[in-house]
């Protein structure tokens, strides 16, 4: 037995899947450690990496596994405009996302408050209101990669 990282990492995830009634198969081991080493992965970079370690495991099945840790709230899934969802294992801080509408590049905000919602409504009169329980924030622009550089008068954004 290694006593490594990635032995504390696994024992770690074997107590999150025992506390939600789940077994601990490697699949599942698997494919917690593959989102928490690459953040707002899709399911297929997902599978990509669970396949590369387990290559009798199908995409299917890493989009099933995927699906179930999300429902027991051992992942979060995250809609950005124009890409399929991704995952990632930071949970139950309600941090936000800023993705950069030139090449995709998706960052971790925090939330100013740290738990949903952060937002509360200003309801139209007539509304009927709601408990609401989450405010989707997403901030999106560009990247300083994007952006274009500002000694160069590429194109026509100024800065004042
Ligand atoms: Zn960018
Ligand atoms: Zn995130």
């Amino acid at each position: 037995m290694m006593q490594t990282r990635s032995a504390t990492r696994e024992a770690r995830w074997s107590a999150a899947l025992h506390a939600h009634q789940r077994r601990v198969t490697r699949q599942r081991l698997a494919v917690l450690a593959a989102v928490e080493q690459s953040p707002h992965a899709t399911a297929d970079d997902t599978a990509g990496a669970v396949r590369a370690e387990l290559p009798q495991i199908t995409v299917q099945s890493v989009y099933v596994i995927l699906a179930d840790l999300t429902a027991i709230g051992l992942l979060r899934r995250i809609e950005t405009p124009h890409s399929p969802a991704r995952y990632e294992t930071r949970v139950d801080d309600n941090h936000h996302h800023a993705v950069c509408t030139g090449c995709g590049r998706i960052e971790d905000v925090d939330c100013a408050v740290g738990h949903a919602p952060c937002l509360t409504p200003e309801w139209s009169p007539g509304a009927s209101r709601m408990t609401i329980q989450i405010a989707e924030v997403l901030y999106q622009g560009l990247c300083d990669d994007c952006r274009p550089a500002a000694p160069h008068h590429h194109q026509s954004h100024h800065q004042e």
